[in-house]
C-alpha cells in the first residue's frame, strides 16, 4: 500500500511505503503555531519509507526550541512532515498531504493539555493523552 502525498502547489510529491506505526491529532502549541488550525494531523512512519518524489529542492526546515524539525513546501507553506525528519528514525507525515482520498481516522489526541479556548475537541471516542502516551 503506497500512500501518494503531496504540498497544495503541487510542487513537492512524496510516497510513503509503509504502514504507518500510528496515526494521531497533536493539539500541542507548535502543532497548532505551524498548521493555523487546531493541530497537526500525523502518522508516523520510518522515515526510511517515506520517499520524495518531486520537488525536494522545495522542501525547508524549521526546528523550533525544544522541538523537532517540521519541514513546509517553500513554495506554498505546506506543512508536510515533522517529527526531525529526515534524520530520525521515525517521523511524522501530516495526513492532510494525502487529500481528502485518505480514509482512515486517527487513533489518538495528543497534547490536550495545551487544547485552546477556541478550540474544540472533537467528542469521537478516541483516547486522549495530556502529552505523548
Ligand atoms: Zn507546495
Ligand atoms: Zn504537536
Amino acid at each position: 500500500m503506497n500512500l501518494e502525498g503531496r504540498c497544495l502547489c503541487g510542487g513537492v510529491r512524496f510516497e510513503v511505503t509503509e504502514p504507518f506505526l500510528r496515526t494521531g491529532v497533536c493539539h500541542c502549541e507548535f502543532c497548532k503555531r505551524i498548521s493555523g488550525g487546531y493541530g497537526t494531523v500525523s502518522g508516523r512512519a520510518n522515515t526510511a519509507a517515506i520517499h520524495v518524489l518531486e520537488g525536494a529542492e522545495l522542501l525547508t526546515s524549521y526546528t523550533p526550541a525544544g522541538g523537532s524539525a517540521k519541514t513546509f513546501c517553500s513554495v506554498c507553506g505546506s506543512n508536510l512532515f515533522g517529527g526531525g525528519w529526515p534524520d530520525s528514525e521515525t517521523s511524522s507525515v501530516r495526513l492532510p498531504s494525502f487529500g481528502l482520498e485518505y480514509d482512515r481516522k486517527p487513533e489518538q489526541h495528543t497534547f490536550v493539555r495545551s487544547v485552546a479556548e477556541w478550540e474544540i475537541l472533537p467528542d469521537d471516542g478516541l483516547p486522549r493523552y495530556d502529552v505523548r502516551p
